[in-house]
């Protein structure tokens, strides 16, 4: 074939959606193509043209024949750090460019980079005050937090604070404060907050007190909504920017001021699929690349967070009382070995009861917190005494009422909850572990009066019916909600007099170097929820280890003491802060070709004196959809150490034929399991 060189400049364009690794195209002649436009390339095995993102141009003729590009018809040009903010996310998280834009780019986004056809676009579901309402005037905690805080705002470098507040303290009275210090500068703010049923309450606060339209980018925006979100971050205009997770990386938004709220939260982590990132991670290299003020906001800071703020890398900002004088909950341990009701297999203890009961005669609220979804979390056959287990996952399968079946909470699987006994056949069973529909019957049962609203992820199937959750029981309609994790996070109910937590022991937990913390976290968090516009607010935690110190901790409201004692034990056992860990698992259906794989990345591992690596081992759920799993953990003293190790286990594994075999490279992992 006559192959003339039609082309003399080159582009690599980086593209969602399959391809990995930029890929070459020829850039026509007159073209201005640079590093950050847009372009659009075709591809031999899609019909639709694709978009792609141009990282690199050069006039090195390639060896094999390239197919043109042309340029986006928007002219989209992305600027440089924004490109450089992708491609340092995809090396952080030893991924690639192709999979970090599948992330961060909506897989619609060449729809909304044209001008909008309809000349105003409707604002759905905000209402935008032409005179901006006053907030409550900022207490005088709050108003010592801004004089640290406001300087800060000045761009010129990394700035970064902790605003570690008690539940109730105002934080969001601060955030409101700053970014409207932020945008009268002409700057540009970003408000990370972990949960999407939060958002609608917290965007019309933000957006009446400001007087600006607050954007909103999260997974389960309407189509009107998502065409204006991205209309206006794509076109520029918009100045404050409110979302989940992946709105760190929305391209458009060059953000002056990151606010991070409940910067704990295990959901600014993200799990599946690559790249595996932290929002704190790239919010901190944002901060130091741009020139931006980054704060994390919590009661119960993740302990890297508050490591960061002892040695000064970040600035420690404190609200040690709520805004409203008001003292926090008394917190109080309800021992269950001493509780008679476990001879009758109830979740809740007769102290508990009363507590619920005396609280709604009164006319007050209660909220319960059990983290168990489902009915009952085993079936034992009473014939053989097998606990059933997943076929292709091997854990136990949960009892949900509702369905009247038995489900796997890890593959989604379902059997018949009186199928006969896999291992004898038998077919009479006791049903085991408590969980939350269990205690939704007893307060039905037992507890007159009780208007119970259960909250979790069988109950909640969109946002819609969590908002609804939400204001119902706000507007008294309930007077017990009862839920998993989701109740404890960020609300604000002001007739809320009593928490209760079904099992505050932390052994029941997965074992994990963080169940201690999420732990703590998890029953500050809820226990916060309690008194917050009344005197008397009480919190119950039901326990078996009535001396673990997460509790002691807990009881006398001593994150600091709580934080100390934890880091000791993390010191010790080499744990991060104290130290840099990577995860790779290796999967597959077959059992000696994932051993193979692991041999292999086992020797790789063995090169590297600077880092320790364990494994392989089962992974602690050693088969999921039939694919067997097992795990390295590698410790090392930084990221660059630990990325030089995955890099080296990736290539041990090229030009060897392990057909089925899938690697996951987890920086940072947030669990072990
Ligand atoms: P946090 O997020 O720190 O738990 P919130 O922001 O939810 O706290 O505030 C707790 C309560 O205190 C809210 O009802 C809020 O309206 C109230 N509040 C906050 N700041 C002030 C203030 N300066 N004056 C009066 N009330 C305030
Ligand atoms: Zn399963």
């Amino acid at each position: 074939m006559n192959f003339l060189p039609q082309f003399q400049s080159f582009a690599e364009v980086a593209l969602p959606g399959g391809t990995p690794e930029p890929l070459t195209f020829g850039i026509p002649q007159g073209m201005e193509i640079l590093r950050g436009s847009l372009v659009i390339v075709h591809l031999r095995n899609r019909k639709e043209p694709s978009l792609g993102l141009a990282v690199r141009t050069h006039d090195q003729l390639p060896s094999f024949p390239v197919k043109p590009l042309e340029k986006h018809p928007s002219g989209m040009i992305f600027d440089e750090s924004y490109v450089e903010l992708v491609e340092w996310c995809a090396r952080f998280y030893c991924t690639s460019l192709g999979r970090s834009l599948d992330v961060f780019w909506p897989a619609d986004l060449g729809k909304w980079l044209s001008p909008p056809k309809t000349k105003t676009l409707k604002t759905p579901r905000s209402r935008i005050p032409a005179t901006p309402e006053t907030a409550e005037s900022l207490t005088l905690e709050q108003t010592q937090a801004m004089e640290r805080l406001a300087p800060m705002l000045d761009g010129t470098g990394f700035r970064g604070a902790l605003l570690h507040g008690v539940t109730g303290s105002g934080k969001t009275r601060v955030y409101l404060e700053l970014v409207q210090r932020c945008i009268a500068q002409g700057g540009r703010a970003l408000i990370l907050v972990p949960e999407i049923a939060l958002t609608p309450q917290t965007r019309d606060r933000f957006q009446r007190y400001l007087g600006v339209e607050v954007i909103v980018l999260h997974s389960n925006l309407s189509a009107p909504e998502r065409r204006h979100s991205w209309a206006q971050l794509l076109g520029g205009s918009a100045q404050v920017v409110m979302g989940t997770r992946s709105a760190i990386l929305a391209p458009g938004l060059k953000p002056t001021l990151i606010i991070i709220d409940e910067e704990h939260d295990s959901s600014y982590k993200q799990q599946d699929p690559a790249p595996r990132y932290h929002c704190r991670e790239l919010a901190f290299h944002i901060a130091h690349r741009q020139g931006a003020l980054v704060v994390l906001g919590s009661a119960t800071p993740a302990l890297e967070t508050w490591e960061y703020a002892r040695r000064g890398n970040l600035q420690l900002v404190q609200l040690k009382e709520r805004a409203r004088p008001l003292p926090l909950p008394h917190v109080r341990i309800i021992d269950l070995k001493q509780q008679v009701h476990q001879a009758k297999e109830l979740l809740l203890s007769p102290a508990l009861r009363e507590a619920i009961s005396e609280t709604i005669t009164q006319g007050h609220q209660a909220i319960i917190l059990h983290n168990r979804r489902g009915f009952a979390t085993s079936r034992i056959c009473l014939t053989c005494g097998d606990a059933m287990e997943c076929r292709d996952c091997k854990v136990p399968v949960i009892l949900h009422l509702r369905h009247d079946a038995l489900l796997c909470h890890y593959c989604g699987r379902t059997y018949r909850a009186k199928a006969p006994c896999a291992k004898c056949g038998g077919e009479r069973f006791s049903f085991a572990g408590g969980a939350i529909e269990k205690v939704e019957r007893e307060i039905v049962e037992w507890i007159p009066g009780a208007n119970v609203v259960r909250m979790d992820r069988d109950s909640v199937q969109n946002i819609g019916s969590a908002e609804r959750i939400l204001t119902d029981f706000r507007a008294g309609n309930f007077n017990i909600l009862l839920g998993t994790q989701m109740v404890a996070k960020g609300h604000d109910f002001p007739n809320v007099q009593l928490v209760g937590v079904i099992s505050a022991d932390t052994g029941a937990s997965l074992p994990d170097f963080r169940s201690s913390e999420r732990m703590f976290q998890l029953l500050t968090q809820v226990a916060g929820r309690a008194g917050r516009a009344k005197e008397g607010g009480l919190v119950l935690l039901q326990s078996y280890n009535t001396e673990d110190p997460v509790l002691r901790f807990a009881l006398q409201h001593d994150y600091e003491g709580f934080a100390s004692w934890e880091l000791d034990n993390r010191r010790e056992l080499g744990y991060p802060p104290f130290a840099k860990l990577l995860s790779i698992q290796i999967s597959g259906k077959d059992l000696p070709l994932v051993d193979r794989a692991c041999s292999l990345i086992g020797q790789a591992l063995g090169k590297f004196p600077q880092t320790l690596a364990l494994g392989p081992a089962d992974a602690f759920i050693s088969m999921v959809r039939g694919q067997h799993r097992k795990h390295f953990l590698v410790k090392g003293p930084n990221p660059a150490a630990l990325r030089l190790v995955a890099e080296s286990a990736l290539e041990s594994l090229t030009g060897e034929k392990l057909p089925g075999i899938q690697l996951k490279i987890d920086v940072d992992p947030q669990g072990l399991f």
